[in-house]
């Protein structure tokens, strides 16, 4: 039998390495995005047509290639970044394999123009999988600019795999968040179809992070910074109350480079403890710096894994940073948030070595001699004496017509009305409340204070509405003016249809399950429809964290996770009869006195409690 072993054709292996790195539009995306880096851009422009399916457009202003650059950028193995193995141990740049734009041109249709500064014309390439189709001169801006159309146009198993253009999108934004995110002094704008998602002026951290994730963002961010031999920390965690229901808002970047570490994270999260609310997770932008002989980003191709040499030192120096930022804000949140900008160190002075204060000595005084001056305290004190008095003055008369006659207030009446209560139970709530610090309903008994937490309160309602809905008699809907459609991974369109039954006796109603979608045209009437997504996400979540054991649990969860979805968050302003709707509406549940998880709803401070701390 002849020889059976042969070697494969260029084009054919292209294509094959191809489905390592390029496994959809976003790839393709952030392969190019870190070329131009790599080249030096201060300005970076990307343009996507149809979710990057069309078209995917990066133009820059780098250094630009030499005509034969340029036809060599497009081998495979062909890279300017490293010359031997022991390179990899020293990177600063983001590529170095030489593959990308080799891969990416054995499955799409390619143009690439570029020109170097010290050059006065350039050149325009053209390939289509694999084959240079048009080699020309070209004037074109100093820079590169490369067009990739048609992705996967040879390889339709590939092309019928990818998903909708929302989901797509998503990603593409997400690869071009986590290099704008990496790089604020770039300049980067994204425009999708004709609309710019994205205008980002070269900037630092703080404001990069705010133009990305919105404005109200600058004020939850809590500064880390953190030096040791090993490891630089910089950046941002997010203040705990705004911690978010998805990991969304996660980022670390080693070395500038966006990486994923479920070690890391775990550092940080460890660092929250004790802050966050149940299963919400905290915002991060952390940006570390090591010496890059002591990491391994080798062992992924498309390298958002990355080995470090001392993780558990790293580990330790990570949370304890964080620890830190944290507890300084929670000690001080008045100096770190709401501070008066006058009273911060001026930027000139906050990398001066403090200087020692020059102490004076007075050789002359002699504390036994009375002077006249400001060191004699008794007499300080005669002359205030006199003013102190004349607080006094107006109550005593009480006479003027703006005087108020402490006398006549009465903070609570017996006569007020409005008894909620059957008769027998000793708490008797009277019809007055108000609210404390945007969180707690205070409320008056006959004989002490009660303070209920809002948002628990509100939970054990709607829990017990909701359980009622779903067991008893289902609940009426709202329709929608137009359907909503929410993306979902597989995973979670299979728990959703394991609980659509019980979540249309809600109010939902889903007109459609796809394998990567919903179509909802009705929602419980007691919610918004921008809440939906949200809330479906929540609930979602808590499903896969919690794997409920029997069609009673099922409900329960369900009902649990709703409700306190849909409750009233403490920080939100409740008026007077949204405040007595919520007293009402608790001591008409069943079990007022704890949530649905068992905490407690609200507690009692009867008079004689108050009266022991005025002994
Ligand atoms: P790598 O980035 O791993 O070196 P690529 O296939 O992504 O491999 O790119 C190959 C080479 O092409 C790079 O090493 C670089 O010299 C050149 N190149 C790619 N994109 C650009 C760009 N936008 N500007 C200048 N040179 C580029
Ligand atoms: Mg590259």
């Amino acid at each position: 039998m002849s020889d059976v072993i042969h070697l494969l054709p260029d084009h054919v292996a292209n294509q094959i390495a191809a489905g390592e790195v390029v496994q959809r539009p976003a790839s393709v995306v952030k392969e190019l995005l870190e070329n131009s880096i790599d080249a030096g851009a201060q300005n970076i422009q990307l343009y996507i047509k149809e979710a990057g399916k069309i078209l995917i457009k990066v133009v820059d202003d780098g250094v630009g290639m030499s005509i034969t650059d340029a036809r060599l950028s497009f081998e495979r193995h062909a890279t300017s970044k490293i010359t031997s193995a022991e390179d990899l141990f020293r990177l600063n740049t983001k590529g170095f394999r030489g593959e990308a734009l080799a891969s990416i041109a054995a499955i799409a249709h390619v143009e690439l123009k570029t020109r170097r500064e010290t050059e006065e014309v350039g050149t325009c390439i053209k390939i289509e999988g694999s084959h240079i189709t048009s080699q020309e001169p070209s004037s074109t801006a100093k820079g590169t600019s490369i067009s990739v159309k048609n992705l996967f146009y040879n390889i339709p198993a590939r092309r019928n795999f990818l998903k909708s253009d929302t989901v797509e999108m998503r990603h593409i934004i997400d690869e071009f968040q986590r290099v704008a995110l990496a790089h604020p002094k770039i300049a980067f704008s994204l425009i999708h179809n004709a609309s710019e998602l994205f205008q980002l002026p070269g900037s630092n951290y703080r404001q990069r992070i705010t133009n990305i994730l919105g404005g109200k963002t600058n004020e939850k961010l809590v500064p880390v910074n953190e030096e040791t031999e090993i490891i630089k920390i910089s950046g941002f965690v997010g203040k705990p109350e705004f911690a978010k229901r998805t990991r969304g808002e996660q980022f670390f970047f080693v070395n500038d480079r966006y990486i994923k570490s479920p070690y890391l994270n775990h550092a940080v999260t460890a660092a929250f403890e004790g802050l966050l609310k149940d299963k919400a997770y905290p915002s991060y932008f952390l940006y570390l710096t090591v010496d890059p002989g002591s990491i391994d980003i080798n062992i992924h191709p498309t390298k958002t894994e990355i080995k470090f040499d001392d993780d558990h030192a790293l580990y330790a120096i990570l949370r304890s940073s964080i620890k830190h930022s944290l507890g300084q804000f929670n000690v001080a949140p008045v100096l770190d948030f709401e501070r008066d900008p006058n009273l911060d160190t001026p930027y000139d002075y906050e990398n001066r070595a403090a200087s020692n204060p020059k102490v004076e000595v007075d050789r002359n005084f002699n504390p036994f001699k009375q002077e006249s001056g400001s060191r004699n305290f008794s007499s300080g004190f005669k002359k205030e004496s006199g003013n102190w008095e004349s607080l006094y003055t107006g109550l005593e008369g009480g006479n003027t017509e703006t005087d108020v006659d402490i006398r006549q207030i009465e903070f609570e009446s017996e006569e007020v009305t409005g008894n909620l209560f059957q008769a027998g139970r000793t708490e008797e709530v009277q019809n007055t409340t108000f609210q404390l610090n945007k969180r707690f309903i205070i409320s008056t008994l006959k004989n002490g204070m009660l303070v209920i937490d809002q948002h628990r309160a509100h939970t054990r309602i709607l829990y017990e509405e909701l359980l009622k809905s779903i067991t008893v008699s289902a609940a009426v809907s709202q329709q929608l003016l137009f359907p909503l459609i929410l993306q979902f991974s597989q995973n979670e369109i299979a728990l959703l249809k394991g609980i659509k039954d019980s979540l249309e006796q809600t109010g939902f109603i889903f007109s459609e399950i796809k394998s990567d979608s919903v179509e909802i045209t009705g929602i419980p009437t007691t919610i918004s429809e921008s809440e939906v997504e949200m809330l479906l996400e929540q609930l979602l979540a808590d499903f896969e964290n919690e794997v409920p054991e029997n069609n009673f649990s099922q409900t329960d969860l369900l009902a649990k996770s709703l409700a306190k979805s849909m409750a009233v968050k403490s920080g939100n302003l409740l008026n007077t009869t949204e405040q007595q709707h919520i007293v009402n509406g608790l001591f008409a549940c069943k079990e007022p006195t704890l949530t649905p998880s068992n905490k407690p709803v609200f507690i009692t401070l009867p008079v004689e409690e108050l009266e022991k701390k005025f002994m």
